[in-house]
């Protein structure tokens, strides 16, 4: 049988790229995964001709130029810029929050309008405060946006998604709400954001290409006992309490679900991402893939369209492990397997699910390209 320099548990980004790097650097790897297909959580399925992010929508973005140029040398970006759109009650909204949704909101045109506004309605919050410090997330949207954003933007989109009233939320999660006194419907700061030309996938094959692979295997159903007989180290991109046979308890996750079908039409929404701040619907936005990558005439010269509604669910066993909840039971048990991973020897833990940490695709791309590879 061949022998190894690294067995590559997990062909996600990190996976994927470590598994790039260590063949550049002449290191023999075999990279597996459990799922049917590779890339982890960026995999996406051709249907009708359109990429469709199947572990939920991924939109690239860094100010890394080094990460930038990496990802770009592998396979091209587009220039596709996050707009998300809200809609309330049938009304639309831009977000994230600036001139525009003000402008939808209250029909105020200039800087200063907008902001007396904000300001008025933070008043009346920060009344009701007298003194003390916002307790709650709903305290603290009030105090930074006011009661109109916060009932149509924020409140039932929030709870939707958190699955709890936003009076039993830390204030934490809005702390940093971005409010931009321009027309600006861009949602990220970063310098650089945009989508591989021809999908995700490409971006993983570039990754892997050389690399032996092998799908739909489980490492603890063939590796776990005896990995060491074909490679020397392991990198592992699986779940860290599973790792360690969930010995201290299990670690708690988040999760989504989706709704996918086709629409005999080329264009359902007009963007990408759109989304239902109200009650009124049980999912909280709805994704348009083709909007991805087809921008003018190209969305009408693919006659079909497919959407999937996006639902947040509370995590049981056998779901997609997808956002870790760092609350202090979960930190705290993350750390004692931190402990007991860093005493493993010949085994690196990588990406998100291996570190227990909510990390975007270029964060997971530096840790890798910052790496020593021996
Ligand atoms: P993953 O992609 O999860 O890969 C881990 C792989 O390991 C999986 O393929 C899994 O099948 C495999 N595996 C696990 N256990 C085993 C085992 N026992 N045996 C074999 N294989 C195993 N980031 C952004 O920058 N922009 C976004 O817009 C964005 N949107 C996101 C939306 C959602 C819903 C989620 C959940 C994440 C999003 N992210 C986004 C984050 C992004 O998905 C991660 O940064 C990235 O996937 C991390 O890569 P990874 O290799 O660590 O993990
Ligand atoms: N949020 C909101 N209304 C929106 C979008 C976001 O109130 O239309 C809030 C919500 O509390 C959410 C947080 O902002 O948990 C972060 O949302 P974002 O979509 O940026 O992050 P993600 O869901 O991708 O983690």
């Amino acid at each position: 049988m061949d022998h190894f320099d690294y067995l590559v548990v997990g062909s996600g980004l990190f996976g994927a790229t470590f598994a790039y790097r260590a063949t550049k650097a002449g290191k023999k790897c075999l990279v597996i995964d459990k799922r049917p297909q590779l890339g982890g959580n960026v995999y996406c399925e051709n249907i009708e001709g359109i990429n469709v992010h199947k572990y939920g929508a991924h939109i690239f973005h860094t100010s890394n130029k080094s990460v930038w140029d990496f990802v770009n040398s592998i396979v091209e970006f587009n220039r596709y810029t996050n707009s998300p759109v809200a809609n309330y009650k049938g009304k639309l909204y831009n977000l994230p929050f600036n001139m525009n949704t003000f402008y939808q909101m209250w029909g105020v045109i200039t800087p200063q309008q907008a902001q007396a506004k904000i300001d008025e309605q933070k008043a009346e919050a920060e009344a009701a405060l007298n003194g003390r410090e916002p307790a709650n997330l709903e305290e603290q949207a009030l105090t930074l946006v006011g009661k109109d954003i916060f009932e149509k933007l924020i409140k039932e989109y929030t709870e939707k998604q958190w699955g709890r009233n936003c009076k039993d939320l830390p204030a934490f999660i809005i702390k940093r709400l971005p409010v931009r006194m321009v027309f600006d419907n861009n949602y990220f700061n970063d310098k650089y954001q945009g989508i591989p030309i021809g999908g995700y996938n490409k971006l993983i094959d570039g990754l892997l290409e050389g690399v032996e692979r092998k799908t739909s295997v489980d490492f603890f159903a063939e590796y776990k006992d005896s990995w060491r007989n074909i490679a020397d180290k392991l990198v592992y991109t699986g779940a860290i309490d599973e790792y360690f046979d969930f010995k201290l308890g299990k670690l708690d996750w988040r999760t989504v679900s989706f709704k996918t079908r086709i629409e005999d039409m080329p264009n359902y929404q007009s963007n990408a991402v759109v989304n239902y701040t109200s009650h009124d619907q049980p999912y909280t936005r709805i994704i348009e893939h083709k909007h991805f990558e087809m921008f003018g005439q190209t969305v009408y010269d693919c006659p079909k369209t497919v959407v999937s509604e996006e639902y947040s669910t509370e995590y049981k066993d056998g779901m997609e492990p997808y956002y870790p909840v760092n609350n202090d039971r979960n930190n705290a048990l993350a750390e004692e397997y931190r402990k007991l991973a860093a005493a493993e020897d010949d085994v690196i833990f990588g990406g998100r699910l291996g570190q227990y940490k909510y990390f975007d695709m270029a964060p997971i791309i530096e840790q890798v390209l910052n790496m020593e590879i021996i």
